[in-house]
Formats: structure tokens, sequence, C-alpha cells
């Protein structure tokens, strides 16, 4: 850790403030590609009271210390974990363990707690280990968490019921359901401003410039979760230009929902005043003429398809017909990118073996079309609460290995490169995100380097409906501990239509819409 290059880390004494200890359970890499945990860390340590120091997992956690001062975690009074995957749930166990603190919360003096976008959609996996969740946006939690922090300094008891009076927190031992706290409004574009050569996208200030997407794709958790879409004022945005380091590349998060000619006029700007561009996303309807000098800088460009055949692309709502893709493919041809990175989904419902030659099918028209070098990233379905596939089983493991297998060979027949998500991990998120309490020893057991199949040998009651289908009258797991503002009978109607494949418009974005729930439970009936 002490090699690590970066500009803008905040070192503060700690002397009369409260030391707060901000985990990210996954490499540095990928911790300093998030804004999220980026920006807590930066609102932390605003306050003149506090001090936050961060920590990363990596393979080797037998020195582990803070970034900033390199003290252990248990010279801190507080513990925040910061979550964005669900296959992280182990490495959370796996930091405890390394600095030496029980599991169970009840012998742990020092008090845990834990957010991010995995655990808003179901912490239960994570309830016998942690104090307490803080499920809601920055914005929403910002104030209340920090008066609950400094009234509930070093002392556990008194923290945790000064933290029940904060939105979106939630004990695990109830009172259950809790609602996610949103920001009702955005008061400008989030902005990072640590920056490191050795994050995943490079040196790069991220730049969050619309949150949430009303695209509709069945199979989004962060779509859904994220309702309603929001954005900052258009009158903001160039109150961020004093933010960026000279001639830093921004990397711009949050593009499906902003209108064409914004995207452009703003990223204009940017390459105006010398900045290098990176998009997180770009639906592939987007990418018209007016976009190709915004990449003059860009080597590979990524599209998701997510699925081969027009049939299955309307089972999981993407509404992008194939001829839209096509055209699109054309006009890349002149465009400076080298590659494209085409991504999709196997193992999706209702899917059969045509669906899978029309994935290989589709990228070698693409490839034909546009010129480009392809390759084409291919992932298992893991059906994800709060989506209209929450019903949905995951597909047997072994059918999907098959289906890997079968794609694989079809598109390296025809020279496309191919990376693969591996099927295990896939299983494995499957497991935690649908998963109850009850995933408690085979956690702990993935903690301490058992093998996953080995532990699934003797399987929990919870998981059978994971891989057989959850029946649709019955109560779901995380409905009984979470609302996010989503109505059910919402929900269900977008899955009754995906098993007929039917196609659904994308949320109109206005605050008096009543289709999803998210627009009355955030702005109420007014
Ligand atoms: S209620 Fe309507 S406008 Fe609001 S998020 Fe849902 S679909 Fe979109």
């Amino acid at each position: 850790m002490n090699t690590i290059r970066e500009i803008g880390t905040i070192r503060k004494k700690w002397r009369d403030r409260l030391p707060i200890a901000l985990v990210f359970p996954h490499l540095y890499s990928v911790g300093m590609a998030n804004l999220g945990f980026l920006s807590l860390y930066e609102t932390l340590n605003r306050e003149e009271d506090l001090v936050c120091e961060r920590f990363f997992w990596s393979e080797d956690l037998s020195r582990l210390r803070s970034l900033e001062s390199e003290r252990p975690l248990r010279d801190f009074a507080l513990v925040l974990f910061s979550v964005p995957f669900e296959a992280d749930y182990p490495r959370v166990l796996q930091i405890l363990l390394a600095a030496g603190l029980p599991l169970n919360p009840r012998k742990r003096r020092l008090p845990v707690l834990a957010g991010g976008i995995a655990l808003w959609l179901n912490p239960r996996p994570l309830f016998p280990f942690l104090d307490g969740f803080l499920l809601g946006e920055l914005e929403a939690l910002n104030r209340a968490l920090i008066e609950a922090l400094r009234k509930g300094g070093e002392n556990k008891p008194l923290l945790l019921e000064q933290l029940s009076r904060v939105p979106g927190f939630l004990h695990p031992e109830g009172p259950f359901p809790v609602n996610i706290a949103k920001a009702p409004e955005l008061r400008r574009p989030l902005v990072s401003h640590l920056r490191s050569p050795e994050a995943e996208f490079g040196e790069c200030q991220l730049v969050e410039v619309t949150r949430g997407c009303g695209q509709g794709c069945r199979f989004c958790a962060a779509g859904y979760l994220y309702r309603p879409p929001r954005r900052p004022p258009a009158d903001t945005f160039p109150e961020i230009f004093s933010e960026l380091a000279p001639g830093v590349k921004v990397g711009l998060i949050g593009l499906e929902f902003l209108p064409q000619e914004e995207i452009v006029t703003f990223a204009r700007e940017l390459l105006r005043r010398g900045h290098g561009l990176s998009f997180s996303s770009l639906r592939v309807d987007a990418l018209r003429e007016e976009l190709k000098e915004l990449f003059s800088g860009t080597r590979t460009l990524t599209l998701a398809p997510e699925a081969g055949s027009p049939r299955l692309r309307r089972i999981i709502n993407k509404r992008l017909p194939e001829e839209t893709i096509l055209s699109a493919a054309r006009r890349l041809k002149t465009w400076p990118v080298r590659r494209l990175k085409l991504y999709f989904m196997f193992g999706l419902p209702g899917e059969t073996e045509e669906d899978l030659r029309a994935i290989a099918q589709l990228a070698g028209k693409i490839r034909e079309l546009s010129g480009k070098e392809i390759t084409v990233s291919l992932s298992p379905f893991v059906p994800k609460p709060w989506t209209p596939f929450q019903w949905a089983r995951f597909e047997d493991p072994e059918i999907l290995k098959k289906k890997a297998r079968f794609l694989k060979r079809l598109l390296l027949r025809q020279g496309i490169r191919v990376s693969l998500e591996s099927v295990r991990m896939a299983r494995l998120q499957a497991l935690l995100s649908r998963g109850k309490e009850d995933l408690a020893p085979l956690l702990t057991g993935l903690a301490r380097g058992e093998p996953l199949s080995r532990l699934l040998r003797t399987p929990p009651d919870s998981i059978r409906p994971i891989f057989s289908g959850f029946e649709p009258g019955s109560p779901l797991p995380w409905e009984e501990v979470v609302r996010t503002g989503l109505d059910r009978d919402f929900l269900f109607q977008e899955w009754e239509k995906a098993l007929r494949a039917e196609e659904s418009p994308p949320c109109p974005s206005t605050r008096k819409c009543r289709r999803c729930g998210a627009c009355l439970t955030l702005y109420g009936s007014s």
C-alpha cells in the first residue's frame, strides 16, 4: 500500500477527532473507480471533528493498515464498509478476521456498519455479522449520519441508538421494513477529486451527470433501484469545471438518461478545456454521428446488446431493434475507435439454442459492418431482487457451463475474441443476492478459503427457490426487510410481460407518473 501513487489524499491529525475506517472490500484499483466510496471519504473528511481513512482488501491481508496513517483497523472508533457487489461479502468477513475482530457483533466492541448498492438489494446474508446497515444515497443520509456519529462517538450502544434515527438505517434485528433513503433533488453533479493512475479506469476524475436510468431493462438492478431517474439542473454543470485538475481525464457516469444534445454540449466543453473523456456506458441507439468527435482519444468502445435475438431483447426489454444495432455498427466504421467490446448475457429466461446462435451471428455482423476488432464479453445471467426477474430461477450451473462452451466455440470459429465471466462467480452472486441469514456458515467458509462446491453439499433451505424460481404469491426475503419504493404489482406485471416477450415503454420521468411507484414514494402525492 505504501507505494501507491495518488493525488488528493486527505491526511488529518487524530487528536480530538472521531476516527472512522472506510473499508472497500475489493482491490484498490476497483475502489478508486467507485464514485460512492470516494464521495463518502471526502464528505466525512470535510467535517472538522471527524477523520476518515481508507482500507482496501488485497490478496495478502497480513498487514492490513489504513492507507493514510498506516493504523490497524482496531484503532478506529467505527468501521464502515462500502459494498457495491454481492461477491464482496466473503471479503468483508476476511477483513474482519484479518483485523482480529470477532465476526459476531455481540462479541465485538467496535461497531461495524455497511452501505452500498448490493445491500440495498438485500442485506440479509450479512445480518449475522454486522451491527447495522446504511441504506441510502449519500445526499439523503449525509447530515443525519454525521450528527449521529458525533453524538454516538466511541460508545457503541449510544451510536447504534443515534443511528436508528437516521433515515435508511437498518438494524439486523429490526424494526422492518426500512425505506431506502433517496434524495428528491440532486443539487449539482457529483465529482470525485481523489485520483490515481492505479485506478481501474486510469487516472481520472469521475463526474455523475445523471442518477438512475428509466430505460426499464428488466435485468438491471441499478436501473430499478435508483428510480426515479434524477439529474441536477443543467445550469449547475459549469460549476464543476473549476474542480477539475488541468488536463485530467474525466470519466462521465450516468449518460443513459441525458439528452443527446446535452451530452455533446457538455463533452465538447470538457474537450475544449483540454480534458480527456471516458464514458462508462452509452446506449447503442445513442451512437449518432454528432458523438463521433468525442471519441477521438478512445481505443475501445463498449456496447451492450445484452441478447442476440430480437425476441430475447424484447423479453429483457432492451428495446433495441436489430436494424438500430446494425446501423450503429455501419456508422462506427469511420469512427476513430479501434476495438468494440460487446456485452451479452446467457441463461436468460426463455432462452433457446437459437438465441445463443443469434449472439454469434450478431457479433459477426457487427464486425463485418464496423470493420473493428471485436471482443465478446459473456456473463451468466443472475436474477436480482427488485427487478421484474426477481421471481426467475438461476439457470442450472452445469447447463450454463455447456452454454458457455457452445457460445465460445461459435465465436472462436469466427475469429472473435471471447471473455467469459465464470459460472462459479455467477452462482455465488446468485446465492448472495437472493439469500438469507442462513447463508452465514457458507459465507464464513468462503472467507476461510473453503471451496463453494464443498460448502454447497449441505445447502441451507433458503437457497432452493434461487435455483427453481420464487413463488409469485409468497413474500420475497428482501421485501420483508427493505422497501425501495417500487410496487410489487408493477414488477410482477413486467415479469408477466417478459414471459410473453412483450416490451414496455421507458419511464416518462415526470413526477406525477404512478407507473412503478418510485415517484409517489419519493415526492408524495402533491
Ligand atoms: S413512477 Fe413513472 S416517472 Fe417515476 S420512476 Fe416510475 S416510471 Fe418513472
